[in-house]
């Protein structure tokens, strides 16, 4: 199954080698020799720092023959119990949006899709 990899220190998708430790998988660079280990839980939500994290299926999808979606694997990702709450839902048992940007991963308190309404200041 195929999985975008890319060198996070020069973008390399090919040249890549894998090899399975017990905290992940180690990957080395061909191109640049950077190492890093993919599969890295994150021990904390980015957003609220909460630790009840939540794995789920990822769907991977791709546009075929240009307007097309299709799903073309499935993958993993990482929710907070907290911040990703309706998703952690809404997936129960179907595979997460490709699309989704998990609070988890991805800082959640910036951003236009985060503005519900007006901004209140409290003092
Ligand atoms: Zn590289
Ligand atoms: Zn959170």
């Amino acid at each position: 199954m195929a999985r975008e990899i890319a060198c996070p220190s020069c973008g390399e998708t090919d040249d890549l080698r894998g090899n399975q430790l017990p905290e992940g998988i180690r990957i080395t660079c061909g191109a640049c020799g950077t190492e890093w280990t993919r599969d890295d839980v994150p021990e904390r939500c980015t957003t609220c720092s909460g630790t009840d994290l939540v794995k789920r299926p990822l769907a991977l999808t791709q546009y075929s023959r240009g307007t097309q979606l299709s799903i073309v694997g499935i993958g993993e990702i990482i929710l907070c119990a907290r911040c990703d709450a309706e998703m952690v839902d809404w997936s129960n048992g179907r595979a997460v949006p490709a699309s989704y940007r998990s609070a988890a991963l991805e800082r959640k308190d910036e951003g236009p899709q985060h503005a519900k309404g007006p901004v209140r200041i409290t003092p």
